[in-house]
């Protein structure tokens, strides 16, 4: 059986008095689409953060390609492709400085791809990334994580900020795209119908505990064919995140 590309297990966290993380375990393979779905607050981005390194494990483990990121940042970071909710670029340079700037940190960074990507997301190379908006700032962040090719794309709420034509026409395709050629993506979400679309394998996480996680196929047969946002707000109630705004 190939390893899997992240492996946690038991993993719990907690900040203070708030147990963010509780026993999470979840194993993630090759070339999937991976949707992490949850209320605001129910411990998606710490989840993600301990991926990434960022954050230790205060129990558990976490294993991504194999390695642990907190010990072994470099090598696992530099197959990593990440867009956060932040999403915070140099506001002072160009978007042509941002492409020259970032392509000097990775030996595998596609010219011809970040060129493509750039024009379909109209993003004009002499504008300073201070003067965009919010979804062109989205945008060119996800230039920045696409274009070396990452073995691995994790995606923090990569909707925030983006129109639903970019959401649909682009994102949609890009992920797809980024599965089929035997990557992985991993990505949060607050837009049920979005998961929905796109992701092979969904995981819904409430309180820091995951509640359902199983290939969206799965999921979907076992609840009569019900929506995912049915399907969610069964599992977690009140705690439901708002609907889609498109
Ligand atoms: P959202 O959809 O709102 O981004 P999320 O699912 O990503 O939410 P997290 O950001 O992982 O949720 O937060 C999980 C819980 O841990 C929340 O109660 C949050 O307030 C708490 N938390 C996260 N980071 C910290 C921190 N650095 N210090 C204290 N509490 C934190």
């Amino acid at each position: 059986m190939t390893e899997p590309v992240i492996h946690v297990s038991g993993l719990t966290r907690r900040f203070g008095g708030k147990t963010a993380l509780a026993s999470v375990s979840l194993s993630l393979s090759r070339g999937a689409v991976y949707g992490l779905v949850g209320a605001n607050g129910a411990g998606k981005t710490t989840l993600i953060k301990h991926i990434l390194g960022l954050l230790h494990a205060e129990s558990g483990s976490v294993r991504v390609f194999g390695l642990d990121p907190v010990a072994d940042p470099v090598a696992v970071l530099s197959r990593i492709g990440y867009l956060s909710e932040e999403n915070d670029l140099p506001g002072w340079m160009r978007v042509d400085e941002l492409i020259r700037y970032s392509r000097a940190f990775y030996p595998g960074w596609d010219d011809g791809y970040a060129e493509e990507l750039r024009r379909a997301f109209a993003l004009d190379p002499a504008a300073k990334i201070k003067t965009l908006s919010k979804g062109q700032k989205a945008r060119a962040g996800l230039l920045i994580a696409l274009a070396y090719r990452p073995e691995l794309l994790v995606l923090d709420e990569p909707s925030s900020g983006l129109d639903p034509i970019v959401r649909r026409d682009i994102l949609g395709a890009v992920i797809r795209t980024i599965a089929d050629e035997g990557r992985t993506v991993l990505f949060s979400s607050h837009l049920l119908e979005e998961v929905e679309q796109v992701a092979d394998h969904v995981t819904m996480i409430s309180e820091g505990r995951i509640v359902l996680s199983a290939p969206l196929a799965a999921i979907k047969q076992s609840h009569g064919g019900a929506s995912l946002a049915e399907i969610f707000i069964a599992q977690v109630g009140a705690a439901a995140p708002p609907a889609p705004e498109a």
